[in-house]
């Protein structure tokens, strides 16, 4: 049995009386409804936010997106909004609604920088074709936003948002790794009850439950110049020992097991007749469970020198935890979005998020709760509109009923 808008309805069929049924049938398409007849103001806000630009690196630009925000945050009448001001990135927003309720708070975790550098609205101008809305940053996650603001909006209009502090905080270097907002999503999440990932769906509409974990390293190898016409005999060959290191790392490689190590830069050596001294490299590892990523990281950092004189050092720079899969997660929202008329999908993906630090936290997180689309980082990025009411008809219902 499918509902007016094509979502699979089984609100009927869990609740046998007549009453009930005439009743669930009602609550759900009158708020799959109410957002539908909100598409258009969605949009135009999406617009408004995608032609404010906002790489991650121009915080300028991007503080620009950061004020417009803080007054629409106030406009949607959270008791506080707090604005902490960052040095090398778009300053952070943290809004609060129920600020004084009891119980513990939901935080709704979003990001507004995009990797799309500034102009790139010139190549990829905003437009609408086949039920796709396409524009830098739209999916990712600049939709996600708008969606959460929407059902916090529709909930605070009929007096229906939960007993409970509802958190909302916006951050502005997720794309680059969250140097910076890192400790504050910790502390925040380190009481909530349940964090709510703005990040966009799958391609085919499923949330998220899993991400792979990700950590970057830095490989230094460290051997003796020497001139290589009079004395290469003398040099210790950084790029040799490099090699040697390089096919050890990669045997390192566990796909089966979800687990890949890539080198992916180098650099090294100084001029053509001397023997290289020094070579650096980049590896990007990803794994799928905490014990992987101990493993991997021992393994990586117990790497040992192959000729004699040289030394090798392999620093771990940043890395995001795994984000393990919580099927009693999903199971829970899957029932909560039946009942409302919207069926849920699950999967996993490679990509992390600043869930994967919540979830390592054993905080209970929800992720991929954004917009359905494709595209993201890419020159196609878009989103599917009609996910827009669909999402926040989701979101609204997992306030009310988590
Ligand atoms: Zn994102």
């Amino acid at each position: 049995m499918n509902c007016l808008y094509g979502c699979k309805v089984i609100w009927a069929q869990d609740r046998p009386s007549a009453d009930g049924a005439r009743k669930g049938r009602l609550m759900m398409f009158e708020l799959l409804e109410y957002f539908r007849g909100r598409q258009s103001e969605m949009l135009d806000l999406l617009t408004e936010m995608v032609k404010r630009e906002s790489f991650t690196r121009d915080k300028v630009k991007v503080d620009r997106l950061v004020d417009f925000l803080e007054a629409k945050l106030n406009a949607l009448g959270a008791d506080t909004v707090q604005r902490t001001t960052q040095a090398e990135v778009g300053d952070f927003l943290l809004a609060k609604w129920n600020k004084n309720a009891p119980g513990m708070p939901y935080l709704f975790m979003i990001h507004i920088d995009t990797v799309h550098p500034i102009g790139a609205l010139s190549t990829m101008p905003v437009c609408c074709e086949d039920g796709r809305y396409f524009g830098p940053g739209a999916l990712d996650m600049k939709a996600g936003a708008i969606i959460a603001f929407e059902a916090i909006q529709a909930l605070c209009q009929r007096g229906q948002l939960p007993n409970r502090p509802i958190h909302l905080l916006i951050t502005t270097d997720e794309e680059i790794g969250s140097p910076y907002s890192e400790a504050l999503i910790k502390e925040l999440a380190a009481d909530c009850a349940l964090a709510l990932v703005m990040e966009p769906a799958t391609k085919e509409g499923a949330i998220k439950t899993w991400r792979k974990g990700g950590g970057k390293y830095e490989l230094v190898i460290e051997g003796r110049a020497s001139h290589a016409g009079i004395a290469p005999q003398e040099g210790i060959n950084a790029i040799i020992e490099f090699a040697q290191q390089a096919l050890e790392i990669n045997r390192l490689n566990d796909l089966k097991y979800g687990t890949s190590v890539s080198i992916t830069t180098v650099e090294g050596g100084s001029a053509g007749n001397v023997i290289p001294a020094l070579v650096r490299a980049q590896i990007d590892t990803r794994v799928l469970t905490m014990e992987a990523m101990h493993d991997l990281h021992a393994a990586l950092t117990d790497l040992y020198p192959k000729m004699p004189g040289a030394k090798v050092t392999c620093t771990r720079q940043h890395h995001r935890p795994p984000m393990e899969r919580r099927r009693d997660l999903f199971d829970k929202a899957a029932a909560i979005g039946e009942r409302y008329g919207v069926t849920i999908y699950e999967a996993g993906t490679g990509g992390g998020s600043d869930g994967n630090f919540t979830a390592a936290m054993g905080i209970p997180t929800l992720d991929g709760l954004g917009a359905h689309g494709d595209g993201a980082h890419a020159t196609h990025e878009h989103v599917i509109i009609d996910s827009l009411p669909r999402q926040a008809t989701l979101i609204a219902a997992i306030l009310m009923e988590w």
